[in-house]
């Protein structure tokens, strides 16, 4: 096992991989912006190392920074959280050739699976069902475009193939408006993600946003942890997500997850992983893999009783997976409510100083946050602040626990959605289960404040 890890991320995730060093007796190196040198995770820390003023370009992206506090600090591995630099490959080399275990999958794996064209391409190899669309990157001529479209059939989505975070994707229902949404797509992507390809998939209509959680040794050893079902969603971002996906039966779980399985196996995979699905009339396709541990993780933490970042670490230092498939049981039901410091209806970012900070706690409640009452968020990073997550023994008894929750917390200072959580935790559709990536926003149309 490592003696220190160098934990290159900040906030939640942060406090969340410092926790899981403690647990494994390893030393945690907590890195800092400006921004959050008065956040108690850095205050608490062992040790700490400022990487720079608080524009992310100039700190949590700033490779050359972050890989110098690993060698002053003499930190053995690297932990990248999720954002920022972790499905970076070029970062993942880097940290590689400077002599640290970078806490991932290998560079090669993050470049395929970062690239969505080379990454479905890879999964339809390995026998996992993907959207159908273009093969590969879409050309230029408009005419071959056209073709294409109309060989998927309208409406289509067009996807960058750097994309991520729910940007750079444009749906197109007509061939009049096809040709301009390509130029358009490609032109953001290349400013957005330096890269202009852009690919076609059929835009499914109801889908629900179903992922399967996996992880590998370097020993070709994996094993999934079941579903999460991510449906719902505002501009393709996530808001609630829970374990186990409702209404879905098991055996289609078991068999998409089998095939999970298989990919990472001949990719030679390690690490933490997910695959994510868009579901629809009980048919799996696959839309992308995150290469990291996700948001969400701790739904699934809760419904198999894995700890997936002290996995990560163990696996990253070599050892083997300590259970095998038939060992993982799927108990009750966890739901997770991301809480993010802005209006709950507007969704304008709302930083500033909490004046209150009352979470809530009780039993099958966990409060994953590293805000604390006087603590101030920072404009220049992502909106969440937290996530409130429930465990029952079934759906019904996390609803009523989430309910409870949310309850009793009490954010004063900022905006937070909590109001927005409540709401959806009474609402008729999503306590009965299953509704699709849609509902969330046409919910919220009518519902306007
Ligand atoms: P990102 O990497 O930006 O998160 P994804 O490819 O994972 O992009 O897609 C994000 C979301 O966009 C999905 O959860 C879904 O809501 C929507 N989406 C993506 N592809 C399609 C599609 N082919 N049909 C319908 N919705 C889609």
């Amino acid at each position: 096992m490592f003696k220190k890890i160098l934990v290159a991320n900040r906030g939640e995730i942060a406090l969340r991989i410092q926790r899981a060093c403690r647990e494994l007796g390893v030393k945690a190196v907590m890195v800092y912006s400006e921004a959050d040198r008065e956040a108690k995770y850095v205050k608490l820390a062992e040790e700490a190392v400022c990487i720079g003023p608080a524009p992310s370009p100039l700190s949590y992206l700033n490779m050359p920074a972050i890989i110098s506090a690993a060698e002053v600090t003499d930190a053995e591995a690297i932990h990248p959280g999720y954002g920022f630099l972790s499905e970076n490959a070029d970062f993942a080399e880097r940290v590689e050739k400077s002599g640290f275990q970078f806490i991932g999958p290998t560079p090669e794996s993050i470049r395929i699976m970062g690239d969505k064209v080379s990454a479905k391409q890879a999964m339809i190899r390995a026998g996992v069902p993907c959207v159908p669309g273009s093969e590969g990157e879409l050309p230029d001529d408009p005419v071959q475009i056209r073709r294409i479209a109309k060989a998927v059939g309208y409406p289509v989505i067009i996807k960058a193939a750097g994309g991520g975070g729910g940007r750079g994707m444009r749906v197109v229902h007509t061939e009049a408006a096809l040709v301009n949404a390509v130029q358009m797509t490609r032109a953001e992507a290349g400013a957005a993600f330096g890269n202009p390809a852009v690919y076609m998939e059929k835009f499914l209509q109801n889908p629900r946003h179903i992922e399967i959680q996996i992880l590998a040794d370097k020993h070709r050893n994996a094993v999934y942890l079941g579903e999460r079902d991510c449906s719902m969603q505002r501009r393709h971002q996530k808001v609630i997500e829970e374990a186990p996906a409702p209404g879905i039966p098991r055996k289609l779980i078991e068999r998409i997850g089998e095939r999970c399985v298989a990919a990472c196996k001949k990719i030679g995979y390690r690490g933490a992983g997910t695959f994510e699905f868009l579901y629809e009339n009980g048919e799996f396709y696959f839309i992308e893999m995150n290469t990291r541990v996700q948001v969400e993780h701790p739904v699934t933490e809760w419904i198999t009783g894995v700890d997936i970042v002290k996995t990560q670490i163990m696996v990253a230092a070599g050892e083997k997976l300590p259970f095998t498939q038939r060992q993982i049981e799927i108990r009750g039901h966890a739901i997770e409510c991301r809480v993010n410091a802005e209006d709950p209806y507007k969704f304008t970012p709302s930083p500033g100083r909490i004046t209150t900070w009352h979470a809530p706690g009780g039993p099958g409640v966990r409060v994953d946050s590293h805000a604390y009452t006087n603590y101030y968020v920072p404009p220049n990073y992502d909106s969440m602040i937290g996530k409130i997550i429930v465990h029952g023994d079934t759906r019904e008894e996390a609803l009523a626990r989430m309910r409870t929750a949310l309850s009793e917390t009490v954010i004063e200072g900022i905006n937070t959605n909590i109001a927005l959580h409540r709401e959806l935790m009474v609402d008729a559709k999503f306590t009965t289960g299953g509704t699709n990536i849609h509902y969330l926003e046409e919910w919220l149309a009518h519902h306007k404040r």
